[in-house]
């Protein structure tokens, strides 16, 4: 509430029924962040200590936030996020003082977590640290890690970060006792699209000639952020030719659309 730059969430409202596929990822984050926060005694007993931190990475919209979310809600703990990119340029000078504050806020509402969306920003290697700015990043690096070791495995706090850029990740961030495991979320295949389209088309009344394995079929390389667009698209369609319910014809107009905009954009980030 004090600092401006986290979003917290007392209790996210995502589950993992609203991802779709990924049933490995959500498997190793219930056993690395949702166990130790709830039976913390557990671990005690066999004398074996969880990570603190958890790595997650892979291409943008496939599912990383909504992860974190999820967990956090089966873990009952708060979600508080912050954004690295965010604490650089936009709240410049204040990096630093905002991972500290952050960090104060969990241990208070504790069982939490912290999720840090676009890690890379704070945590990318430098060779050089000449300027002001990247020796802010660099502090900002700093103040993350010392709060990293500060606490203990078993203490109710756990850390999330997300990158899609994990190649140019600081070593220093991925040693023992910090971001110790690294978890990927890649694209979906074939299955993957078809369960993230049943997620998004689980309260749409849909026409029988609609066959979602098809729509999976047609949407290769597509992210799950893009398959819920063409949902919505397919939706806007039917609205707008007075349907009450949505048909194959929807989702083929929807799935052009959203594709070719997506074959423009790729080409651009190339
Ligand atoms: P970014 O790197 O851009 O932060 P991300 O991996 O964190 O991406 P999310 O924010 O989790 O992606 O996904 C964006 C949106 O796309 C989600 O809110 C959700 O609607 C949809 N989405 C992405 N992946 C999935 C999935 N596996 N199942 C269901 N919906 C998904």
């Amino acid at each position: 509430p004090y600092v401006k730059s986290m979003e917290i969430i007392e209790r996210p409202n995502v589950t993992f029924k609203d991802i779709g596929g990924l049933k490995e990822q959500i498997r190793e984050l219930r056993e690395v962040v949702e166990l130790p926060l709830k039976n913390p005694e557990l671990f005690e007993e066999i004398g074996i200590e969880p990570p603190k931190g958890v790595l997650l990475y892979g291409p943008p919209g496939c599912g990383k936030t909504l992860l974190a979310k999820a967990v956090a809600h089966e873990s009952g703990a708060t979600f508080i996020s912050i954004v690295g990119s965010e604490l650089v340029q936009k709240f410049i000078g204040e990096g630093a003082r905002i991972v500290r504050e952050v960090f104060q806020y969990a241990r208070k509402k504790a069982p939490a977590i912290v999720f840090i969306d676009e890690i890379d920003a704070i945590a990318a290697r430098r060779l050089d640290i000449g300027t002001s700015g990247e020796r802010e990043v660099q502090r900002t690096l700093m103040q993350l890690l010392a709060e990293i070791d500060g606490f203990k495995p078993l203490d109710k706090v756990k850390i999330i970060a997300a990158t899609n850029r994990i190649d140019i990740l600081d070593p220093a961030i991925l040693r023992p006792g910090r971001f110790d495991r690294l978890i990927e979320v890649p694209l979906p295949d074939l299955n993957g699209r078809y369960e993230i389209f049943k997620v998004h088309t689980r309260k749409m009344k849909l026409g029988r000639d609609v066959d979602l394995y098809e729509l999976a079929r047609l949407t290769e390389g597509a992210t799950g952020a893009e398959i819920k667009s063409i949902v919505t698209e397919a939706g806007y369609n039917a609205i707008r030719n007075n349907r009450k319910y949505v048909i194959r014809e929807d989702f083929i107009y929807s799935i052009k659309k959203v594709m070719s905009k997506k074959k423009i954009r790729d080409k651009n980030t190339e």
